[in-house]
């Protein structure tokens, strides 16, 4: 946020709707459009940016990013709980589908996340069905008690659906995944590496090829 100009909107709002009330005394960050994430958590910064010195301005801006970064979770923590609160365990002709992306690598966000959201939200639009499945509602799932499940990463079979959903989510399994990404990643860098050094050896060879001839 901070990268797509966060501070220059907070900067021109804060000019043009808050500095006055604020000056006023008369500021309630309770209510309306004020009380939106990422506004004032930097009031600090922007009531004393230029009137104090260089330091304490990027510290002050250092303190709202934390600060911004800590109400960005937790509201995301409370967006996922209203929604498994009220659809997922309250399954009724009134709820819609709820769709579950996989978000937690950012590197593949366009592929992993915006793209089927996009095609989901089209489909709804034009009333298809989309090709995703929706999150199933939690009195759906039947829980095997027997199932076997081999996890590849870890290198383990994990019995039970529900001791399975827990390894998916535990601190090995997640260590193993972490481990397995940066792997993939060195791999992608030596791979694109070799293939240039493959290129510059192509032309090598053909210049060779062509002194060769003179
Ligand atoms: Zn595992």
């Amino acid at each position: 946020m901070v990268a797509a100009g966060l501070l220059e909107e907070l900067r021109d709002f804060h000019q043009r709707y808050n500095q006055e009330k604020v000056a006023e005394n008369c500021q309630d960050y309770q209510h309306g459009i004020f009380q939106s994430i990422g506004f004032k958590e930097f009031h600090e910064y922007l009531i004393t940016e230029g009137k104090c010195p260089q330091e304490t301005s990027a510290l002050l801006l250092e303190k709202g990013i934390q600060a911004l970064k800590l109400v960005t979770k937790r509201y995301a923590r409370k967006q996922n709980k209203w929604v498994r609160n009220r659809f997922l365990r309250r399954p009724g002709p009134n709820v819609p589908p709820v769709y579950g992306l996989e978000v937690s690598d950012l590197s593949q966000w366009d592929e992993n996340v915006l793209k089927p959201a996009l095609q989901i939200v089209e489909s709804f639009i034009q009333g298809r069905q989309p090709s995703a499945d929706p999150v199933k509602m939690e009195s759906e799932i039947k829980e095997d008690k027997r199932s076997h499940h081999m996890c590849e990463l870890c290198n383990r079979v994990i019995i039970g659906d529900r001791e399975w959903a827990a390894h998916t989510k535990s601190k090995s399994h997640l260590r193993h995944l972490k481990k397995r990404r940066k792997l993939q990643l060195k791999l992608s860098a030596v791979e694109s590496r070799v293939s240039v050094t493959e290129t510059q050896g192509d032309r090598e060879g053909t210049e060779d090829l062509g002194q060769g001839r003179n």
